[in-house]
Order: C-alpha cells, then structure tokens, then sequence
C-alpha cells in the first residue's frame, strides 16, 4: 500500500473520500445543526496533509440514506460550513456533478485549496448492487481527478462506487486517518500484549457472534455486559425475566462457551443486575443477583459486584479491546456500568481500543476523557468486520491497484 506522506501530489487534483456522515437535528430556526462533529475532526490531519501538498482538494463524502434523491435536509452544505471553520479555510461547494462548470471549477483551484461535492449518496449509483452502474458513477469522478484518497473509515466496509470502484481507476492510497485505524487494529488482531482482555456489551449476541468466534482464538479473557449477556445466563439454565434474550441462539453460545474452555479463555459474565420493568428508567429500579431475576422484569445494567469482578480481571491487562456498552447507558438509571468500565479502561496502563458506533457514542455522552483511550474507531460497522476477522473491500482494493 502506498504511503500518502511519500507521494508528491502539488498541483494534482485529489479526490478525497471522508466519513462525514455527523448527526444533525434542526433548530428552532429550521436550521441543520451539527450534534457531533467527531468524525468532521477526525478527517482534519488528512485534509491539512493535502493543503500542505499543495493539492487541489475535492472532498467527497456522504450524508444519511437519502437513496438516491435530493433529500435538502441531507445536503452537506452545513458540513462544509464547520469543517471550513474546523480548518480556518473556505471551502467551495459544488451542488450538481453534472454541472457543466464543474471541471473547470476544479481546474481553476489554487494549490491547498478546497471544493466539497454534494451528498454522493444524492446519486443512486453510488450505493448500487449492479457494479456496471457503481462504474458509471466511478468514472464520472475519476475523470474530476489525478489522485484518489481513501479516508472514510466508516465505509470502507462497504462496497460503493465512491469507495471501491473509483480505487480501482485512479491511483490510490489511504488516508492519515485510515492508516491510524489500520495501525489500531492490526495491533489487537495481530500482535497483542497479554494478558489480552476483551469487553463485550451491547444489546444484540448475534450481532457479536462472529467478533467471539474469531476473537477466542486470541484473548487470554473475555468479559461480557450488555444486553448479550442474558444469552449467556439462559445458556447456564438461568431466568432471565423479560431481559434481551436471542432463544434462537443458545446452541451456538453453548458452543463457544465450550470451545472458550478448550482454549483455555475465561469467559466473565455477570453476577448482578439492575432490573426495572421499564427501559425508560420510569419504574422502579433494582439491584439482584443473577439468579434472582424475577420472571416480569428485565435486567437493564450490570450491578456493582459485577463492576468490581470486572473491574478487578482488568488490572491485570495489557491489551484491552472494548465493543458494546454494559447497559442501556442512554438512560441515566443504567448508565453506570458503561461509565465505571470505560472510565476503568481508559485509566490502565495497557493499550487500549474502543470498537463500535454505540461504545464511542457513550464515551461522550457519559462525559470521559477521550485522548484517553489509545483508539476510539470512527467506524462502526467497519471495526467489527476488522473483529470479524474480515477484509474490507475499501481496503482491500489499494492492495490491488
Ligand atoms: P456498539 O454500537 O458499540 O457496537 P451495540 O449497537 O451492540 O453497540 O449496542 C448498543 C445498544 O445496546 C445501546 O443502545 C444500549 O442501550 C443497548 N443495551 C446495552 N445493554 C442493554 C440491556 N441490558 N438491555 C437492552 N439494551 C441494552
Ligand atoms: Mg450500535
């Protein structure tokens, strides 16, 4: 793969493509208005390393789902706006790929300076199963560059006419950001400290399957939190009440509790639970021991045992690779499992990386020192196909070309 730093690009046009797909609400003005703008700072080192290869910059990106309409509450206009001020720089917009005007445009940038395309995701070509239309819109933008750059972590899992095929007509390399996420993750997956501890959480045991069964061939430990956990427990002939349960995947967790054990990986899973009969935090609200779940309520966190023991097979880490929160930590009530662990994780000395959308979300909300942690992926889907075991097709294709 070709180092972006190593590449003279002064005076190319280079098409860049971030993730700058941030969360926007409307104000009381009818305004978009930007809630987190964490994935737009993460996109600033490439974008400055280019300004300061003299390139002439053409930022591609996308925003939402719109499907391939012109959704106006989807444009990127807004983006633009603060990832200008982000970077103490104007940045041009282009609103139509068609433009006859646009090349010319492009042409007539300065070294260092910056146009940003409207959503891509404007076209229906771009998110297309069919690889000739992918193609059709590849060569559109190929033809609006010299240079293409890879920066998006968040879709470089998938397989779209801004991210794979374009690679495949310019020449390529990854950007600063994408690189740190690869160094991140080859770290963890490939040559890990011991003792190696991963934390599991979140709501869903099946989404997570596929992270376990490549994982267990690596960890030392395994701790697991979150709505998952109560598969777990029902796996161990436990009541679990009305807590997130996926019946239809009990073999497969007695299956890897089994293996886990052949292996020699201790799976940790909780001891007790914070229970309440409503997600919202509107009724009462518990603390048991896991087998003591009564049949109408739902466990919602893990209780402050569970902290401790977790806390405790923490000390000890080396490499520590978090995905998934430790309980419903969007509602005050059942916050505080997420926060006890992730503050715990980002207080070791152990190299430490957080996976998935929900965990960096939390992270925030909850109020913790970021530039604590060693990496906090940008990615949600694309950190847990890495987990996976997977090659994503972004990345895989500047192998090729
Ligand atoms: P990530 O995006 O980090 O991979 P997930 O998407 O797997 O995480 O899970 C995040 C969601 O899991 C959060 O919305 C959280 O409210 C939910 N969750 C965590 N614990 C529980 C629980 N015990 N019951 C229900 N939902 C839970
Ligand atoms: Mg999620």
């Amino acid at each position: 793969m070709k180092q972006l730093e190593q590449i003279d690009l002064s005076n190319q046009r280079v098409l860049l493509r971030a993730d700058l797909n941030a969360p926007l609400k409307v104000d009381s003005n009818g305004q978009m208005q930007i809630t987190d703008d964490g994935r737009l700072k993460a996109s600033v080192a490439t974008i400055e390393l280019l300004i300061k290869k003299n390139a002439k910059i053409i930022i591609l990106a996308h925003l939402g789902r719109p499907k391939g309409e012109r959704k106006p509450e989807l444009s990127l206009k807004p983006i633009a706006k603060r990832l200008g001020e982000l970077l103490n720089k104007p940045i041009a917009f282009a609103e139509n790929l068609n433009d006859p005007e646009l090349t010319t445009r492009i042409d007539s940038l300065n070294p260092g300076e910056i146009l940003m395309l409207e959503n891509i995701r404007y076209e229906k070509d771009e998110t297309s199963k069919d690889q000739t239309e992918r193609n059709r819109l590849a060569q559109k933008l190929a033809q609006l560059a010299d240079f293409f750059v890879i920066d998006g972590f968040g879709v470089v899992h998938r397989e779209q006419a801004s991210v794979t095929d374009i690679a495949r007509l310019l020449p390529s390399a990854p950007g600063k950001l994408v690189e740190a996420e690869q160094k991140a993750f080859d770290k963890v997956l490939k040559n890990p400290e011991r003792p190696y501890v991963v934390v599991l959480g979140g709501s869903k045991v099946s989404d997570k399957l596929g992270v376990i069964n490549n994982l267990i061939n690596k960890v030392d430990l395994l701790l697991i939190g979150g709505g998952m956990a109560f598969t777990f427990l029902k796996a161990q002939s436990l009541e679990v009440g009305q807590s997130l349960l996926e019946i239809d995947r009990l073999d497969e967790v007695n299956k890897l509790m089994n293996l886990a054990k052949e292996k020699n990986v201790e799976i940790v899973l909780p001891v007790d639970v914070v229970i309440s009969k409503e997600l919202d935090g509107s009724s009462e609200v518990k603390t048991v021991e896991v087998a003591n779940i009564p049949v109408d309520q739902k466990g919602l966190d893990i209780g402050p045992k569970t902290i401790e023991l977790f806390k405790t097979k923490l000390n000890q880490a080396k490499t520590v690779v978090w995905n998934g929160p430790m309980g419903v930590f969007e509602v005050k009530q059942f916050s505080n499992g997420t926060k006890e662990i992730a503050q715990k994780i980002s207080e070791l000395s152990a190299y430490t990386v957080v996976g998935g959308g929900d965990s960096a979300a939390a992270i925030r909300l909850l109020g913790l020192d970021e530039s604590k942690f060693d990496h906090i992926s940008t990615g949600g889907g694309a950190s847990l196909e890495l987990l996976e075991g997977k090659e994503l097709p972004g990345l895989k294709v500047l192998e090729e070309v």
